[in-house]
């Protein structure tokens, strides 16, 4: 291993592709970028920060191979972090559903081609894509290791009475119909940061993680390990989010498909695109634009943010009793880094169980830690028996240390 090991994470989307070059030792991150609409004839869009100064450029894109010789070649350019695709030591793919064949990250070979190719039903709208980047970037780097890091892998250790439904059992045999659960690399890295922030060991903790985005799920941790999550068998179960409507009764889908003259297709669309904060409020999907409502004096805004608040608290009360108590909740993402009105909200009235957030160390961001990265902090009152803790989540690092460790 050199001392400069230079790794480069992707995370690739239909049309889009994500890009971080790291520094495997320092971990600083040497550049970063974004391709939006791929394969649209001469629509596609470049925007990539490297060096402190960020850039964009329209240009022709049809694939993902195309899109990563753009990256390589302004990578590359005058004053830039690599020469050639030569400097890259090894490449981290973000792959979202390894099904039940993964449960952590792994070097790629056919074999593990083979089972992606398996597991695309669960996952069609994003696991073609990666495994098309992943063929693109091995043909333009076949010498390096490529690593597959999963979305699914760490709930892998959830047991079969969390993450099996009760359907009929040759339903399970057939499809393999079962709670997957998400974001694992973001609920992963969370738990190990707070438990790098208050020094006690994972194995000795009970962690409630709260990865709020525009997709949001929750996950129970014990021991260092995935024991409950709040998405399912798809990002749809659990927590009421952005777009998505997340856990309803089940029999509204047929209800609705029947009285609506829906198809699969269109309820499968109503549930996940126009659903959750947009469905309710009819507003927006972003809770900046629903807060803002609720202040103009909006009653669906109001609603919304209540019943978001709500779905929060739910899940944090089941997890304390799948866990059978509770040392620290973690809030992640989008809201939970930024919105001290949702992350107040959803905790309120829950002092009897030992968490008690401080209204001023909320909204200052005052206590930090003394070994603490930026946006890091504790919002927990000083007697709260429970920490509650802000962490800016960091799946890219996630996906560059496992790729780093498999080499
Ligand atoms: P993604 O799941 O797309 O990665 P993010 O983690 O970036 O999403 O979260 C995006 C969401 O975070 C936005 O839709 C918005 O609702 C929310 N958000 C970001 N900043 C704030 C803020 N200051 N107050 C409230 N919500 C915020």
């Amino acid at each position: 291993m050199t001392e400069d090991m230079k790794i480069l994470v992707l995370n690739a989307g239909s049309s889009s592709l994500k890009y971080q070059l790291m520094d495997s030792t320092t971990e600083e991150v040497l550049a970063k970028g974004l391709f939006d609409r791929i394969g649209m004839s001469g629509k596609a869009e470049h925007s990539w920060s490297l060096g402190g100064k960020k850039h964009s450029a329209k240009l022709e894109i049809e694939n993902h191979e195309q899109a990563l010789e753009a990256a390589v070649k302004v990578l590359s350019a005058d004053g830039g972090v690599i020469s050639s695709f030569d400097d890259i030591s090894a490449v981290g793919h973000r792959v979202v559903h390894g099904g039940e064949y993964f449960s952590t990250s792994v070097a790629i070979d056919e074999d593990v081609l083979e089972k992606l190719d398996e597991v695309s039903p669960l996952a069609p709208l994003h696991n073609p894509a990666a495994v098309s980047c992943i063929r693109a970037a091995r043909s333009l780097m076949p010498e390096i290791t490529h690593v597959a890091a999963f979305d699914t892998a760490y709930h892998q250790t959830i047991p079969p009475k969390a993450h099996h439904y009760p359907l009929p059992q040759e339903l399970y045999d057939k499809y393999k119909v079962r709670r997957y659960g998400f974001h694992g690399n973001s609920h992963r890295y969370v738990a190990q940061r707070v438990s790098d922030l208050v020094n006690i060991p994972l194995r000795d903790l009970k962690i409630i993680s709260c990865h709020l985005g525009n997709g949001a799920s929750i996950a129970a941790i014990k021991n260092g390990v995935s024991v409950d999550t709040s998405m399912g068998f798809t990002p749809l179960e659990g927590l009421m989010m952005g777009t998505r409507t997340g856990s309803i009764d089940p029999a509204i889908v047929t209800f609705l498909m029947r009285q609506e003259n829906l198809s699969p297709d269109e309820i499968d669309n109503l549930m996940n695109k126009k659903s959750g904060l947009l469905g309710v409020t009819g507003i927006s999907s972003d809770l900046r634009d629903v807060l803002d409502a609720q202040e103009a004096g909006n009653e669906l805004a109001k609603l919304a943010r209540e019943m978001y608040a709500y779905s929060i608290k739910r899940y944090i009360g089941q997890y304390m009793a799948v866990l059978g108590g509770l040392d620290i909740i973690v809030m992640t993402a989008g809201v939970g880094e930024n919105s001290p009105v949702m992350r107040a909200a959803a905790l309120a009235g829950l002092e009897h169980w030992g968490i008690a957030v401080d209204p001023w160390r909320n909204i200052e961001k005052s206590e930090v830690f003394k070994d603490g990265l930026e946006g890091e902090y504790k919002i927990s009152a000083s007697g709260s028996r429970v920490k509650v803790l802000v962490v800016p989540t960091n799946e890219e690092l996630m996906i560059a240390r496992d790729t780093k460790a498999l080499l």
